[in-house]
């Protein structure tokens, strides 16, 4: 069992204040394999006060000085990259490979190119010739209190602190209590990295204790939330007393429009997409809406697709999905496709319960839906599982119309051969991203949604946007200035 009952406090692993203690998981198994502690007001407030301490002197730091900081990080992080890999895989269940690969290397990816995005951002602007003597500067936010969840665990902290730390903020994280032993490692890498103690920290806990404690922190100047849109509303009414501002990355319901003259590889490749990290993604194409003319050939596709999908175990090397994060999630996905099945939806893969063979751990059968009407609840709730629901449609207004109709708007997805109507859709399609024909987000690309989906960009040099606020100067004298 591994005890890390410690937090990172003031550039130190110090004992928390209070005593309650928190299993780690392991979804395969089901069984505990770690021991954390869930931290109370005490240490929050601890937390929060080595912060706001630090944060002048973290303002003060150049920019070069903290590019140079970023770059020590990205060499440690790859340094622990296979101890990233383990943790990630132990503790939310992905496939070991798919750890290596896709978690730990998206956290990669984001600290590169935020050192790249930092390079181009000026923290100092001029208004324009029209007004000489008005400046524009980009002053840290300040203490930044971040809240994260399980599912893509480097992906969403290095998506928070990375742009945080370019800034000159100073912050506090509190990692989710299903996944915190990545968090961990990372807290170790910044602490090596010589990140100056104060300017980040980590408390762990839950959302009823730390989580609730940091957004109605009055010394707390932004919160940064990843997580479900039901957190994201009770944060930000928590946060409202303070009026700190609250950037929100929540749930989606992702459209996937397949028009008659798709790619060849258009309905496999959305069907691989939705069940990648066991479904567990904000951004999963869920609603799969096909053009009439090509359906039964698509439906036909996606049930041979999920039929040869593996399941197994995290520690298993290969490319498989693994189990689901934790008994919560188990009993929400196997409720939901229990109910796609009530209201009517024609099961082409997949089903209710365990594959064959398997008794244990929160394992779910890849499971496809024909037939489905965007009425139905497995159309309408993000199901965070391997669930996939095909809609059909006729012609391209009904596609906008069903793609819209939903209280989300994160990712929509468009597979055509016309240009034009994808540049059409791209316009039309209400979410804060849209993917076309398998082309995926570039370097500095922002992530974020509209709708119930969230507020906020996050990534490249709106990323870093986000942990600032704008101060407008005027009668600015250029001889005079001090950089
Ligand atoms: P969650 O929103 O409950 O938890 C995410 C984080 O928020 C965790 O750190 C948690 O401790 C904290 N939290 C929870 N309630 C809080 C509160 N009231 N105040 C402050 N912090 C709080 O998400 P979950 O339980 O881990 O997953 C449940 C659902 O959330 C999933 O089924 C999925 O729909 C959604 N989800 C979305 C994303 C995303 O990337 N958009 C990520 C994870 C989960």
């Amino acid at each position: 069992m591994i005890e890390r009952r410690d937090f990172y406090i003031g550039g130190a692993w110090v004992a928390p204040q209070s005593g309650a203690a928190c299993d780690v998981i392991d979804p395969s198994t089901e069984e505990p394999f770690a021991v954390i502690s869930l931290g109370g007001q005490a240490d929050t407030d601890a937390a929060v006060a080595a912060a706001r301490a630090a944060q002048p002197g973290w303002a003060a730091t150049s920019k070069a000085e903290r590019s140079e900081l970023l770059a020590r990080i990205l060499g440690l992080y790859k340094a622990r990259a296979e101890d990233l890999a383990q943790a990630m895989s132990r503790e939310m269940g992905a496939p070991i490979d798919f750890a290596r690969t896709s978690q730990v290397g998206a956290g990669a990816w984001h600290i590169k190119s935020f050192i790249h995005a930092l390079d181009m951002f000026e923290f100092d602007r001029p208004l324009g010739s029209h007004a000489p003597g008005d400046r524009i500067l980009m002053d840290p936010v300040g203490v930044v209190g971040m809240i994260t969840p399980w599912n893509w665990p480097m992906n969403q902290i290095t998506l928070k602190v990375i742009p945080a730390l370019a800034t000159g903020c100073t912050m506090v994280l509190k990692p989710s209590e299903i996944a915190p032993l990545s968090a961990m490692i990372f807290a170790e890498i910044l602490h090596e990295a010589g990140v100056p103690p104060g300017v980040f920290n980590l408390v762990n806990g839950d959302g009823p204790g730390v989580g609730t404690q940091l957004s109605g922190h009055p010394d707390i100047d932004m919160i940064s939330f990843t997580g479900s849109t039901r957190a994201g509303i009770a944060i930000s009414k928590n946060a409202a007393d303070t009026l700190k501002r609250v950037h929100l990355e929540l749930g989606g319901k992702g459209a996937n429009l397949i028009f008659a003259d798709a790619d060849d590889t258009a309905v496999k490749r959305g069907v691989l997409h939705c069940f990648q990290n066991t479904g567990q993604s904000c951004n999963a194409p869920t609603r799969m809406l096909v053009e009439r003319a090509v359906y039964d050939a698509a439906v036909e596709t996606a049930r041979a697709v999920a039929e040869k999908m593996e399941v197994g175990p995290a520690d298993r090397e290969g490319r498989h999905i693994g189990p689901l994060v934790s008994a919560t999630q188990f009993d929400k996905v196997q409720a939901l496709i229990q109910t796609g099945i009530d209201e009517g939806a024609r099961l082409v893969a997949g089903g209710p319960g365990r594959p064959e063979g398997v008794n244990r751990g929160y394992f779910v059968r890849p499971t496809v839906f024909a037939d489905v009407t965007n009425a139905m609840t497995i159309a309408r709730e993000e199901i965070f599982g391997p669930v996939l629901s095909i809609i059909p449609f006729d012609s391209e207004e009904e596609a906008v119309t069903i793609a819209n109709d939903t209280e989300y708007g994160l990712t929509n997805y468009v597979q055509s051969q016309d240009g034009a109507r994808c540049n059409r859709l791209a316009r039309r399609l209400r979410a804060g991203m849209v993917e076309m024909n398998g082309a995926s987000r570039g370097v500095g690309s922002p992530f974020g949604g509209v709708k119930r989906s969230g507020n906020g960009r996050e990534g490249g040099i709106w990323g870093l946007e986000e942990f600032c606020e704008v101060k407008a100067v005027s009668g600015w004298h250029e001889e005079a200035a001090c950089h």
